[in-house]
């Protein structure tokens, strides 16, 4: 039995189900003495919205009863119930600073991120299926207007409402774990979700500059890795209790993928694009963003310990082994 309560604080998930490999949207209620708190918000859908009701009226709650939301990071599914509890209840909304101008959907930066995004899949030797993509987000760009965050933003600061403000970077640039340290509770956002591994996404940061999420992610989980924990509480699937073993496992996954990809680039595969074709085969044309994401990330993570090296060729880069 996961036990939820801890001396005058108490934990309700909200858990909703989706059918992909995400298995369900999870966000928090966390009372203490003093506030109720909404950590993250899940998706702007029905189901959602009625899963947070039921949540709140199932132990006593109301809307009204919600003084506070702290956000893990900046994407949809963690941010989807924003507008509609703000509009009805005025609440502080608190996130990374680093979260403000994709919350905003900050035009100039939005569009800076399509330029970022055009040169990365050049470089990568991506051809049609990067422009295919291109295209999509100049589309996402109008037509996700709509989920503009419309309330005033506030930043965190390094301690709030009992809980230790953790930077864990890798998923997402702005991703921060809250830490409960007397009950032993971290909220993770998608750091460590307990059936899947979590992609570590490429994304540039606010100078437009490339991040180099993979290596941030396996920093975060060794970070994580050294908290005492009790129970993890993961934006999707189930929550977790032995977090420091499944670290362990993701940690060795990332080895894993690695090598494969050493070993593709050792038979002479040098462009990310090709690699990212070769090892992923179907995934590549339905998942390529993703797809995208985690080639580069391992290669960076390769480069990293020196394993391998680039050099840019007609504007593409060219992997071999050192
Ligand atoms: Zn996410």
């Amino acid at each position: 039995m996961i036990k939820l309560k801890y001396g005058s604080s108490a934990v309700y998930p909200i858990k909703v189900p989706v059918e992909n490999s995400l298995k369900s949207f999870n966000f928090f209620l966390y009372q203490n003495e003093d506030s109720l708190t909404l950590i993250d918000t899940g998706m702007d859908n029905e189901t959602c919205w009625n899963g947070l009701l039921e949540t709140l009226s199932k132990n006593k709650f109301s809307l009204y009863d919600i003084d506070q939301i702290m956000l893990t990071h900046h994407h949809m599914d963690h941010i989807g119930l924003v507008n509609r509890i703000t509009s009805k209840h005025y609440v502080p909304v608190y996130a990374h600073e680093r979260s403000l101008l994709r919350l905003k959907r900050d035009e100039s930066f939005l569009k800076r991120r399509i330029d970022f995004f055009e040169l990365l899949y050049q470089e990568a030797g991506c051809g049609e299926r990067g422009q295919k993509q291109i295209s999509y987000l100049k589309k996402a760009l109008h037509n996700n207007k709509n989920q503009t965050i419309q309330t005033d933003i506030r930043p965190f600061l390094s301690a709030f409402c009992d809980f230790k403000i953790i930077e864990m970077p890798g998923h997402a640039d702005d991703q921060v774990a809250f830490y409960a340290e007397n009950e032993k509770w971290l909220f993770a956002g998608d750091l460590l979700i307990n059936h899947i591994s979590s992609n570590a996404l490429i994304e540039p940061d606010i100078n437009g500059r490339r991040s180099t999420p993979l290596l941030d992610h396996i920093e975060s989980l060794k970070k994580a890795v050294l908290l005492e924990a009790e129970l993890v509480f993961p934006g999707h699937g189930i929550i977790i209790k032995d977090h420091q073993i499944l670290i362990k496992k993701r940690l060795e996954a990332i080895e894993n993928k690695a090598n494969k990809l050493y070993h593709l680039i050792a038979k002479g595969i040098t462009r990310a694009n090709d690699l990212a074709k070769t090892f992923y085969k179907k995934k590549y044309d339905q998942q390529f963003a993703l797809v995208m994401s985690e080639i580069i990330g391992h290669l960076d993570y390769l480069e990293s310990a020196e394993r391998i090296k680039k050099e840019r060729v007609n504007g593409v880069w060219e992997f071999s082994l050192v």
